[in-house]
């Protein structure tokens, strides 16, 4: 039997599930961009923002996805034949260095297992080698691989070698889904999107920046118009853009960060560590096995599933969608066809992540990838064990 009742599960590590209550507040009427109210709107947002990426300097909301804030965090702060390091740590890794290579960057491509984060010791082996080193490349949280990186330890090590590069994070799936801490880490540019831990559509891009950066940002010389960070510190000082911006996700914003705060940013972390462990637990007694070599690095937001030599893991997706109205994420690189995601990120609880699990456990049963039963028993343990949600 296929189902077409109920809600569809959109279980991708991102877009995530939009709350209806942040559908509700998208779907007030527009308002003036460049009147009163919304002068008011921005700058409730603005400080929103910075608590949520925690910082006291410069943060800027951009209508794009999460590609548009990598490309403003290159365009505002390198110039032409500028060397930047980027790890192969997979996918999303891999595009921004590309973003960053379109633009004349020279970039460090260096080799690395995917299945692991990347090591404050691997940063500084980079940057010891070669002190022109003008940023650092980082993924938080590959989403194509489940693999979290310890962001903390890399900006203290490069905070402590002396060497002046910057730190340019991506935290598209790790900002509110697990800690980070702009100021804190020493961090010089952080960037995200709207549609994973945000809980709003795509659309909106978001991005933390450090006096270094914007010090960085006054003498950088790649071309850049729209991105720049002057006209927009300008605007936004008034409490406006220098673009009409996208006032309905706006809107979705302010709820979704009043929604974070309701439920208080540390829970919403340790809700999304407890769902990350009853996954893997399922996983595990399914006796299959995830990208992620390390506990400790596997990812709070996403889950990749290697499926047996022999099959197909789109072939599962592709069943569950057609059967369980449920959407996973496809392998993505060296992983297509080998490997599924389970996104248990953003708006979801206990009973929403067992449903997910539920239909990946019926969903490999029927493709005939060999597995033990049992699963979902496992993850329920986990959760009745766990007090956070
Ligand atoms: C989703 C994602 C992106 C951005 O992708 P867009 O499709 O441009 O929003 C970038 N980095 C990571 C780690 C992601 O998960």
């Amino acid at each position: 039997m296929t189902y077409h009742s109920g809600r569809h599960f959109l279980q991708l590590p991102g877009p995530t599930n939009t709350p209806a209550r942040v559908l509700r507040a998208m779907s007030k009427a527009t308002i003036d961009h460049r009147g009163p109210e919304f002068a008011e709107l921005t700058s409730r947002l603005l400080e929103g923002t910075r608590r949520l990426f925690r910082t006291e300097h410069d943060v800027f909301i951009h209508p794009a996805s999460g590609s548009g804030a990598w490309e403003a965090a290159i365009v505002n702060t390198l110039s032409e034949g500028d060397r930047v390091v980027s790890f192969e740590q997979g996918f999303f890794a891999h595009s921004w260095a590309r973003v960053a290579g379109r633009f004349g960057i020279d970039v460090v491509q260096v080799a690395w297992d995917p299945r692991i984060g990347v090591t404050p010791e691997a940063v500084l082996g980079q940057l010891e080698a070669d002190p022109s080193i003008k940023a650092v490349l980082v993924v938080h949280n590959e989403t194509s691989t489940g693999v979290t990186t310890d962001i903390e330890s890399i900006g203290a090590a490069m905070r402590a070698s002396g060497h002046p590069a910057m730190l340019f994070v991506d935290a598209v799936s790790s900002l509110a889904v697990t800690d980070l801490q702009h100021d804190a880490w020493g961090i010089d540019v952080t960037v995200t999107g709207s549609q994973k831990g945000m809980m709003l559509p795509p659309g909106l891009s978001l991005l933390a920046v450090s006096p270094r950066a914007m010090q960085a940002h006054a003498s950088a010389t790649l071309p850049r118009s729209y991105w720049d960070w002057d006209d927009q510190k300008a605007f936004n000082e008034r409490g406006f853009f220098p673009y009409t911006p996208a006032t309905n996700l706006l809107f979705g914003m302010e709820e979704a960060l009043a929604m974070l705060e309701e439920e208080g940013i540390d829970h919403v972390f340790a809700r999304h560590d407890l769902f990350g462990r009853a996954t893997r637990a399922a996983v595990h007694t399914w006796g299959l096995e995830i990208v992620a070599r390390n506990e400790s690095e596997a990812s709070r937001a996403a889950t990749a599933v290697l499926v047996p030599e022999g099959h197909d893991a789109d072939a599962v997706r592709r069943l569950i969608l057609d059967r369980f109205d449920m959407s996973l994420g496809t392998g993505l690189g060296p992983f297509k066809g080998k490997a599924f995601r389970i996104g248990h990120l953003g708006d979801l609880n206990a009973l929403q992540l067992m449903g997910t699990l539920a239909g990946v456990e019926m969903g490999l049963q029927l493709t005939g990838v060999p597995c033990e039963a049992g699963g979902v028993a496992a993850a329920m343990d986990i959760l009745m064990k766990g007090d956070a949600v």
